[in-house]
C-alpha cells in the first residue's frame, strides 16, 4: 500500500512506531532498529538498503565502514553529511546482511514514506539497486539496474512530490572495490549540483525551493 499522506503527524511519532515495530520478522533478532538521521528540514536524503551490524549496535544509520566512505565523500565535494537526511529502505538489520525479502520491504515501507513525505525532499540519492528500485517503482518508473541506471538525474513525482532522484552505487560497492569511489563521488556531486540550482522541482502543494549555500548559511 502506498500513503500519498503521512499518517504520522510528527517525526518523534514516526521514530518511536519504527523504534518499537513488529511490522515483521527483522524485529526478532535486531538490537536497534535504525529509523535515520540528518535536519529534519535537509533538502537532500539519501537512501540505502538496511542497517548493518554497526548501525544495528549504535542505532544509526551508516556508521560502520561503509558509511565513513559515504561519509568522506560527502565531504569531499562540500557537501557535509550533517546537512543531508540519511536512512534505508528497511530499518531493521536482516541476519547475516542478506538483502531484505519483498515481503520485509512491503512491511516497512509506510515508514520510508512517511519519511519523504515529511522532509520533502529536492533531491533523493539512492545507494544500491534495493534503494534504486524502491523509489523507481513507486515512482511509476522502471528499474533498470544501478549500472545502467546511474549517471542521470531523474524528475519524478513521487508520492505527490516533485523531485530529483540520482541513482547511485551503494557505499559498501565503492568500498571493495576502490575503483568505484570516483563513480559513488561523481554521483553525489551530481546531487550537490541539484541542490545548489535550487531543484528542479518543486512538491505539488507548493513549498518553494531553497539553495544549498543559503541552508549552509543558517547552520
Ligand atoms: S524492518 Fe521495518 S517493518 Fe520490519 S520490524 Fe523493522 S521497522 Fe518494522
Amino acid at each position: 500500500m502506498i500513503f500519498t499522506q503521512t499518517r504520522f503527524s510528527s517525526w518523534e511519532e514516526l521514530e518511536n512506531a519504527i523504534k518499537h515495530c513488529t511490522r515483521c520478522p527483522l524485529h526478532r533478532s535486531r538490537k536497534n532498529a535504525v529509523p535515520g538521521e540528518g535536519p529534519k528540514d535537509a533538502r537532500a536524503m539519501l537512501i540505502g538498503e538496511a542497517p548493518g551490524a554497526t548501525e544495528d549496535e549504535l542505532g544509526r544509520p551508516f556508521v560502520g565502514a561503509a558509511g565513513r566512505l559515504l561519509t568522506m565523500s560527502l565531504e569531499s565535494i562540500g557537501l557535509p553529511r550533517s546537512s543531508v537526511y540519511i536512512t534505508n529502505v528497511v530499518k531493521c538489520r536482516p541476519p547475516g546482511n542478506r538483502e531484505p525479502r519483498e515481503e520485509e520491504i512491503e512491511a516497512c515501507s509506510p515508514y520510508l514514506e512517511s519519511q519523504i513525505l515529511l522532509l520533502k525532499p529536492i533531491v533523493i540519492v539512492t545507494l544500491g539497486n534495493v534503494a534504486g528500485k524502491w523509489v523507481f517503482t513507486r515512482a511509476g518508473m522502471k528499474w533498470g539496474g544501478v549500472t545502467r541506471m546511474r549517471g542521470k538525474v531523474y524528475e519524478v513525482n513521487l508520492l505527490g512530490l516533485k523531485l530529483s532522484v540520482v541513482p547511485t552505487i551503494h557505499p559498501a560497492a565503492a568500498l571493495y572495490n576502490p575503483s568505484l569511489r570516483s563513480t559513488l563521488i561523481e554521483d553525489l556531486r551530481r546531487a550537490k549540483e541539484v541542490l545548489e540550482k535550487g531543484g528542479s522541482a518543486q512538491e505539488s502543494s507548493g513549498r518553494g525551493t531553497k539553495s544549498l549555500l543559503d541552508y549552509l548559511k543558517k547552520k
